[in-house]
């Protein structure tokens, strides 16, 4: 991101109303702790909400403000939230044997953080304690409720709860997002799927990095910008335009569904921020819990 000189940059999203204005009225701070939300009145049910992101820590809510005509509010970041990442591969390239597998996804675990860190999302990633990457090609050769997932022909039938709990059942690590390095996803080697709400994603065995956080971004539960009516506002660098070489940034619309979403892995499946989730269906300012529209930029993106 960029639009801060400093150090950290700090971005708040009230819902409130200015005198004369509407709703929502949004303020952005420059470099520091201590965020000013404004001149902010009208206090009413749901309209009296601080959301505040700040470079390296998930985003901040502040509900049951009481607006003043000069209050100035602190907010508090919780620390970053650290998940583990595990990949299973039931396909390993004879071009690429594990190590060299191993080496590929460290690669990809250090790029990954950095941009999830840059773009103040505020998760680290970390390896698995058991490994990064365990090679399971051997049970994927031999046990057919798993080498049905070496070539995956149709995403909607593998990511429906009973098949895939199959392999969960084989095949999996609880407390963390679970990747499947398979051979092919619809015949094509560089591809990816996933499912939302799930801690499990599948990745062609080709497949390059922007791919493999895309599909973790689909267990945040966020979905293609491009196939909906706000592609306007993002482009192929957007970590979830559905196909490009180059993906690289998060809108703080997205960065919010992913902590506080009741339908994001974080929240469904590891339990953070259990009191403050939302079904951020109703985008508008008159819910109890609103969230940030999808395409909420604070600061401006390539
Ligand atoms: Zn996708």
């Amino acid at each position: 991101m960029t639009g801060c000189t400093g150090t950290t940059e700090n971005g708040v999203l009230v819902w409130g109303q200015l005198p004369g204005a509407t709703m929502p009225a949004q303020f952005t701070a420059p470099c520091g702790t201590t965020i000013s939300a404004g001149a902010v009145t009208n206090n009413v049910l749901g309209r009296n909400q601080i959301t505040s992101f700040t470079k390296g820590k998930p985003p901040a809510i502040r509900t049951g403000v009481n607006w003043g005509s000069s209050n100035s509010f602190t907010v508090s970041h919780p620390a970053p939230v650290h998940v583990g990442v595990k990949f299973w591969a039931l396909y390993i390239d004879p071009l690429c044997n594990l190590s060299c597998v191993q080496t590929n996804l460290n690669n990809w675990l250090s790029w990954a953080n950095a941009m999830l860190s840059r773009e103040g999302a505020g998760i680290v990633l970390t390896a698995s304690s058991t490994g990064l990457v365990t090679d399971k090609t051997g049970v994927a050769n031999t046990k057919p409720k798993v080498r049905k997932y070496k070539n995956m022909k149709e995403t909607q039938a593998y990511c429906g709860k009973r098949p895939i709990s199959k392999l969960a059942s084989l095949i999996k690590e609880s407390n963390a997002f679970n990747v499947y390095i398979v051979q092919t996803v619809k015949d094509e080697n560089a591809r990816g799927t996933s499912c939302y709400q799930y801690d499990m994603a599948f990745v062609a065995h080709q497949s390059i990095w922007g791919t493999i956080l895309h599909e973790i971004g689909h267990n945040l539960y966020l979905y293609h910008p491009d196939d909906s009516a706000v592609a306007p506002f993002f482009n192929a660098k957007n970590l979830m335009w559905s196909d490009s070489p180059d993906r690289d940034y998060l809108s703080e619309g997205q960065t919010f569904r992913m902590h506080f979403s009741q339908e994001s892995a974080l929240v469904k499946k590891f339990g953070f921020r259990e009191l403050e989730k939302r079904d951020c269906l109703d985008e508008g300012t008159d819910d109890n819990k609103p969230c940030p529209k999808y395409e909420k930029f604070i600061w401006p993106d390539p």
